[in-house]
This record gives structure tokens, sequence and C-alpha cells, in this order.
């Protein structure tokens, strides 16, 4: 029930993420609104969400980007005055804090990707954290063919659409036997990430993240600002360390923004 009558629901998102969050907005028949982002932080710009909330807007999806929990004080006053709840793309930020409490303690709808490049993978796959209990169960539900697994094939009614969403035990097992070191493998990103923000800090032709008052991020993937980006890229390579660009700005493609908006 998101869409309202004349199918116009809005979801407000990131405008620099990978393209992953605007397309699950265009699949569930909603239409993402990009929202700009400070480019001091990479996050979502709270002033420019706060000017496209309307009457049409159904949830509000942040990514934190790159491992830095989004500007989560603003998001959350501005969430909490409008009534709209709040769903985490979350894929780069397990493991990530904001005021002392991991990702996952914010907000309604949290979701994880366990895909091949991130903290924690189970090669390909991903979580969708619920925080009320009986939408929880109707995740499980809506998750597996609408079958409620706890009865029987006889006494179950699908009420609702399904899908076969469920990952399967193989990847699981991968999963679970990662989560048992997950602490270490965050730790890992997290020094590694400090010592580029110390030994890049002082260069000439760089600038680098602001990080939040509060925030401490997971340092998914370490990215800075640089004058010259091609002479940037080449003397990380003689270094031994890769680098690249990567995003672009999502309100540019054409099926994710059929109506732009200018931001
Ligand atoms: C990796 C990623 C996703 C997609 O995750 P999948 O598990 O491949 O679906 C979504 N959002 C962001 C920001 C990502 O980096």
């Amino acid at each position: 029930g998101l869409e309202n009558e004349d199918g116009k629901g809005e979801v407000l998102v990131s405008d620099y993420t990978f393209p992953a969050s605007g397309n699950s907005v265009v699949y569930c028949g909603l239409k993402p609104v990009f929202v700009d982002i400070d480019p001091k932080t990479y996050n979502m710009d709270y002033k420019d969400l706060r000017k496209k909330i309307n009457k049409n807007t159904k949830v509000i999806m942040v990514v934190h980007t790159f491992g830095q929990s989004a500007d989560m004080d603003n998001i959350i006053k501005l969430a909490n005055r409008y009534s709209i709840p709040v769903i985490e793309d979350a894929a780069h930020a397990i493991g990530a804090k904001f005021d002392g409490k991991k990702t996952g303690n914010h907000f309604p709808f949290t979701v994880f990707s366990f895909q091949a490049l991130k903290h924690l993978t189970t090669i390909d796959g991903g979580a969708l954290q619920i925080q009320d209990k009986a939408l929880y169960e109707r995740g499980k539900i809506i998750r597996w063919f609408g079958l409620d697994k706890k009865k029987t094939r006889l006494e179950n009614n699908i009420t609702e659409q399904g899908y076969k969403y469920h990952m399967n035990n193989v990847n699981a097992c991968v999963g679970l036997l990662q989560l048992e070191g997950i602490d270490k493998i965050v730790d890992k990103y997290i020094e590694n990430g400090k010592y580029l923000d110390q030994n890049l800090k002082d260069i000439r032709g760089v600038e680098l993240i602001k990080y939040y008052d509060n925030s401490e991020p997971s340092y998914w993937l370490y990215t800075l600002k640089v004058e010259n980006r091609a002479d940037f890229i080449k003397m990380m390579e003689v270094n031994g360390i890769a680098a690249s660009e990567l995003h672009k700005r999502n309100d540019l493609h054409e099926y994710l923004n059929d109506n732009p908006v200018e931001l």
C-alpha cells in the first residue's frame, strides 16, 4: 500500500549512489526523486531533502555513502516532523556507528548488501532488517511466495504477492562464517581508512571527506576529491594502491529519472 490513488508515490533518495538505490524504487512502481548531496560529506543534503518533501513523499531512502552514516540528526528530525518512514541503504555501512550506535539502530528499515565487494559477503545476497515485529513477520511471508512457513501448505492462504527473495543455505553458510569475524573485517577497513586520512590530509590538490561529529564510519570505500584525477590515480597506482572513478549522478540515468528535477 505504498502508492497513493494517482500512483504518484515518491521516494526521496540520495543522488550520488550505486544505481540500485533508485532502481529499487522504480521496481516498486514508485518514483525516485533525487536529493542532492552535501559536497563535503557526499551524503544526502538535508536542506535539499527538506525542500523536496511533499504530500506524495512516501519514503526517505538514505544511503550511508561509502560507509559514513548519513546526516542522522537532521534526517531523523525531518522524518519525525512529517511522519515519513526512513529506509536505509546500508550497503556500505555494516559496523558504522552514529552516536555510538551501530547501523541498524536508528531507523525502521535497514537494507544490508552482502554482494561480493561489501564488508561481509555471501558471494551475493543481502538482508532486510525490520524493527516492527508485525511487519517483520509479513516480510518473511512476502519473501517466500506469500506462504507462511509456520503453517502447513493446506492451511496456507496467500493474501498478497510473494516473491522468491530468500537466500539459499549455501550462501547463508558463507555469511554466517564471515559474521563470526565481522568486527575484525570492519576494523581493518577502518584502520586502512584512518591511515589514508592521516597520510593524504596535507597534500595539495586533495580534499578529504568531512566526517560528522558523532560519526564513526566503516570506511567501505575510501573516497576523496582531487584537482587532477588522472594524475592522482597514476600516482596511487605507482604506490601499489588501486584507485578509480566510480558513481555518476543517478538523476542522469534516463530510466531512473524520466521526469528530471533541477538539482
Ligand atoms: C552494492 C550496493 C547495492 C546493491 O547491493 P546488491 O546486494 O548487489 O543488491 C545497493 N546500494 C548500494 C549503495 C551499493 O553499494
